[in-house]
């Protein structure tokens, strides 16, 4: 009988007061909750995006965090990266990410890379993790993000953001929505607009990051209806938002043949 009510209830008393307010939504409840703790997201990217969104997966419990960044923190990076301090300038920011969100919560398993990862390494991270979030600052990291998760069929939670114009969507080839290829044809040719250059402002990351992390909660508790056929576009001077209905693109280089 004890047995048995700890597979039915394996949280301990620390872990359902530190997430009651979720198991008090009957859209998560503990079986929500518990699909949350067992989960893996690979986030791509420790920076403006990437930084709202493993601090939500973190304090929410997500059980293991991938966090991937190449890259090491500037004072230029602190403006809104706010997974960041001015102690860890000159540090990795995947590692970095690690320290904050381990004093958020020690409970979850934070594995930081400080890789650029691409080709065989990113399918196998990919093929490892529940929910993909692309947070990462450019074309070529978001085709191949996408590309191994087309292969391997996992929802990817894509967001960006620069000057005051930020986007979000899931790309979910478990069903019948468009991949973000299907949206932005590798082919064709886009002009590469990053932070480092154009400016971005600050809030703007936070807004766009707080939706990824959500849309990743949702999917991985099961709750809701993902933003998988819609593309979320803000205009943060006059705070419009715009949804636009995808659909996916028969002729899509990468998804296309996926399909039957
Ligand atoms: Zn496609």
């Amino acid at each position: 009988m004890a047995a048995r009510a700890a597979a039915m209830f394996p949280m301990n008393d620390n872990q359902l007061l530190r997430y009651s307010r979720h198991i008090l939504l009957d859209e998560i409840g503990i079986e929500g909750q518990q699909k949350l703790l067992d989960a893996h997201a690979l986030v791509i990217g420790a920076g403006g995006l990437g930084s709202p969104v493993a601090l939500y997966l973190a304090s929410a419990g997500v059980g293991k965090i991938t966090l991937v960044d190449n890259d090491t923190v500037d004072l230029t990076n602190l403006q809104r990266q706010i997974l960041h301090s001015t102690e860890s300038v000159g540090t990795p920011k995947a590692e970095s990410g690690r320290k904050s969100l381990g004093r958020i919560n020690p409970e979850v398993e934070v594995a930081a890379l400080q890789e650029r990862v691409a080709g065989d390494r990113l399918s196998e991270l990919v093929a490892a993790a529940d929910v993909v979030l692309d947070c990462s600052d450019n074309f070529a990291t978001r085709h191949a993000v996408n590309h191994a998760c087309v292969a391997q069929r996992k929802p990817l939670v894509s967001g960006a953001a620069i000057r005051f114009d930020g986007q979000i969507s899931v790309f979910d080839m478990r069903g019948d929505s468009p991949c973000y290829a299907c949206l932005f044809p590798p082919e064709q040719e886009f002009e590469e607009v990053q932070c480092s250059t154009m400016g971005v402002f600050a809030p703007l990351v936070g807004i766009i990051g707080a939706m990824q992390a959500a849309e990743a909660l949702k999917l991985l508790a099961g709750v809701g209806e993902s933003l998988a056929g819609r593309l979320l576009l803000l205009e943060a001077r006059g705070m419009e938002w715009t949804s636009i209905k995808i659909a996916r693109n028969a002729a899509c280089s990468v998804c296309g043949h996926q399909h039957s």
